[in-house]
């Protein structure tokens, strides 16, 4: 094999992907994860409700999962953005920048796993980011807990919004619910909301107050302040997958990459897995789980095309 060969590149280097190089190294195969290392959770501080591992920096979560793919002589892990995947003759062609320093890479695999995440969009309030992570976060069953019982906002853009109210009532029952001027919250919905004491304010959201991602409330468009510490924000997401244009993947009507029950694409050779396959965003032990089911699936197909 060439140094620039491997059995299979891995792209991204989140839960997804790395839990799918350690079980691909751990079959004995030669794999190159390659990351840009901007993950979605790089907001967060802490990230819960992954077994043996609640409250961990998910930046040392992600460490320790390059460790333990490096420990192995045969798993390599890079800093690097992929520019593009195509078809050559016995698989891929990959090329990769260099991120934080590290080269450029030109290399070929037989198969590829794409495990790049999404890309988070929230709400139009001007420094809402200032306080993601901190204050605010998106994901209920990550963060309700340390917001248990406390007044909380939740602030949205789509049309689900009201579904997701009914959702946050299982961390707290003093709910205020912002559409920012822009999320649908029908009127049925709404009085349905304000029966079990939610109240849904249709004012656009001028900014979030406070400093150093302590927040003290948020600024109406109309001129009132509404006092809150904490709460959750409602984001959108946009899968990056420009570096797979060449290859056709079929994607769904949210870009999302679509694969079979077993992780494989609808190109053969390369398969997804974690928050870049339908239905999107969801948790860190899911996204590990999808990319060990991939590693096994990568393994089945070795074998059938052994046995001919
Ligand atoms: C603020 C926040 C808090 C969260 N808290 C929790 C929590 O407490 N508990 C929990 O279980 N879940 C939590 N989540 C959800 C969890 O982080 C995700 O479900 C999980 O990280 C998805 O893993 P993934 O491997 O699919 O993608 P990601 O973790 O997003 O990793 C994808 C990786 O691919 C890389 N990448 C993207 N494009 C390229 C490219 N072209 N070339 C190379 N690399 C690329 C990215 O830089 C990134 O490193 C949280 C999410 C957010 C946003």
């Amino acid at each position: 094999m060439r140094p620039t060969d491997y059995d299979v590149v891995v792209i991204g280097g989140g839960p997804a992907g790395l839990s799918a190089a350690l079980n691909l190294v751990r079959a004995r195969l030669r794999v190159l994860v390659l990351d840009s290392n901007r993950p979605r959770h790089a907001a967060t501080l802490f990230a819960h409700g992954f077994l043996t591992r609640d409250n961990i920096s998910p930046l040392d979560l992600r460490r320790l999962g390059r460790e333990d793919v490096t420990a192995y002589e045969n798993g390599e892990v890079q800093f690097a953005r992929v520019e593009a995947v195509t078809r050559v003759s016995g698989g891929f062609r990959i090329i990769a920048s260099g991120v934080r320093g590290a080269p450029d890479r030109d290399v070929h695999a037989q198969r590829v796993v794409v495990a790049t995440g999404l890309a988070e969009i929230l709400p139009d309030i001007g420094n809402a980011r200032a306080f993601y992570g901190t204050a605010l976060h998106s994901c209920l069953e990550c963060d309700g807990w340390e917001k248990s019982g406390e007044p909380l906002v939740l602030v949205g853009e789509t049309d689900d919004l009201a579904w997701h109210a009914w959702r946050a009532l299982q961390w707290t029952d003093d709910l205020t619910v912002l559409t920012n001027g822009v999320a649908r919250v029908t009127d049925a919905e709404e009085a349905a909301l304000a029966e079990v004491g939610v109240c849904v304010d249709r004012t656009p959201v001028t900014e979030v107050t406070g400093a150093h991602g302590v927040m003290t409330g948020l600024a109406m468009s109309d001129g009132r302040t509404l006092a809150f510490s904490k709460g959750f924000m409602r984001p959108t997401w946009r899968a990056r997958l420009e570096f797979l244009t060449e290859l056709g993947a079929v994607r769904d009507e949210e870009g999302l990459l679509i694969v079979d029950p077993r992780g494989r694409a609808s190109v053969a050779g390369l398969y997804a897995a974690g928050d870049i396959t339908p239905p999107g965003p969801q948790q860190i032990a899911v996204a590990a789980g999808a990319g060990v089911v991939v590693s096994a699936t990568i393994t089945h197909d070795l074998a059938l095309e052994r046995r001919g």
